[in-house]
């Protein structure tokens, strides 16, 4: 049936696309070998990285975020190396089982879903690794099953503490233009993402942000690798080309979602998720709910995760979305059909956050789970009382 009106996208990625940058893809594909093209090939290739926020290489592969998972492990381990991953959420998990497939020994920290990477009893174990043999870190920046966001500062002081020489692998798919992300400044060793989440493109892009550590275990790292190498990228990539034919028209995207992010400046970005996520934090308070994240310096500022316990947040969800065409993140592995994400991250903006609110307001009545009115009412107020800085 025809639904009219515009869909409500508010699963925490893919997001909106919007019109900008679906405008700039809709051209013809040009020569991937012509000088047009290593134009567009160095705006890209120097933009992303002024969005990791740093001044080394950023790899673009064609491939989905779990393709820049596979080449921030193949690049930079052998087979039988030990990784330390951490038991957060469903995104860690399925990192950690690629680690697992492709040989690598994997060493897992338990963990409650309810918080992020625990600086303290990292530390501990890394200073118990004393003849090292932990060769890398998998750590996801944002966990977006959760909507817990891993305090990565505190993560890199801690392993400095230990005086451990592992690499520091991180999951920024989710948060990298949305959440602040400094490779460089919290050195970081490689940085992955994908397109389709802060940068506002269609799926089908995928990034590592390269640390001079990270290019030099790649001399010696001995996993196979063809599609994902690096090096045959780096090379090309200095010219501003791609060692086999790259997806153009989402590169002409990328181009346009980086001037957009920069038109906005990128901590106006960051303070913009920060208050959309705040006003849905007020929101699910007044209903009386729960959020899964319990640290208050650890809240995702792009995703909430709602427990609906005694509920089925799966048939909440398809309620939702079959009265007020707006589609929810589902609860996945440990929550699966026990909690439900609001995804408030890229294209968005304070009317279209109200009116993801008042579908998941109206939703809780219309499916009949018991809750408190006035979750709306919190978020506007929320909203009002902030502070809006103009780009
Ligand atoms: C979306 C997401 C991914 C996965 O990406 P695909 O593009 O589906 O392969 C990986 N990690 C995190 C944290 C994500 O949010």
């Amino acid at each position: 049936m025809r639904r009219t009106g515009r869909h409500f996208l508010q699963i925490p990625g893919p997001t909106n696309t919007p019109e900008r940058v679906l405008r700039a893809m809709a051209q013809p594909t040009i020569d991937h070998r012509s000088a047009d093209f290593a134009d567009l090939g160095h705006a890209v290739l120097s933009g992303v990285k002024r969005v990791f926020q740093t001044s080394g290489p950023v790899v673009i592969f064609p491939a989905s975020g779990s393709g820049a998972w596979e080449a921030s492990l193949v690049n930079t381990l052998s087979p039988g190396d030990r990784v330390l991953g951490f038991d957060i959420g469903e995104f860690a998990k399925n990192w950690m089982e690629v680690a697992r497939r492709l040989g690598l020994d994997v060493e897992v920290m338990a963990g409650d879903w309810r918080h992020g990477v625990d600086p303290d009893a990292l530390e501990a174990r890394l200073r118990d690794d004393r003849d090292p043999r932990i060769r890398a870190l998998l750590v996801v920046h944002n966990e977006t099953s959760t909507g817990v966001t891993s305090r990565l500062p505190e993560i890199r002081r801690a392993i400095d503490r230990a005086g451990h020489p592992a690499l520091l692998l991180v999951d920024a798919v989710s948060s990298l233009a949305s959440i602040d992300l400094r490779h460089d400044e919290w050195g970081l060793d490689v940085t992955l993402a994908g397109s389709q989440k802060g940068l506002m493109l269609p799926p089908g892009l995928s990034f590592n942000a390269i640390s001079n550590k990270a290019v030099a275990a790649s001399r010696t790292a001995c996993l196979p690798r063809s599609y994902f190498g690096w090096e045959p990228m780096l090379a090309s990539n200095a010219t501003g080309f791609f060692p086999y034919t790259p997806a153009t028209n989402l590169l002409f995207g990328l181009r346009e979602s980086i001037a957009m992010l920069e038109e906005e400046g990128l901590s106006n970005v960051f303070a913009r998720h920060r208050r959309h996520a705040e006003a849905t934090r007020a929101a699910v308070s007044a209903w009386g709910l729960e959020i899964a994240c319990q640290r208050e310096d650890e809240f995702s500022p792009v995703v909430t995760t709602v427990m609906l316990p005694g509920h089925d947040a799966d048939a909440f969800r398809a309620a939702v979305l079959e009265r007020f065409n707006l589609s929810l993140g589902a609860g996945l592995g440990r929550f699966k059909s026990q909690a439900f994400r609001i995804g408030h991250l890229g294209d968005f903006n304070d009317l279209m956050l109200m009116g993801t609110l008042c579908g998941v307001e109206m939703g809780l009545e219309i499916a009949s789970v018991p809750y408190k009115a006035g979750g709306v009412d919190a978020a506007m107020t929320s909203l009002c009382a902030a502070t809006v800085v103009k780009a």
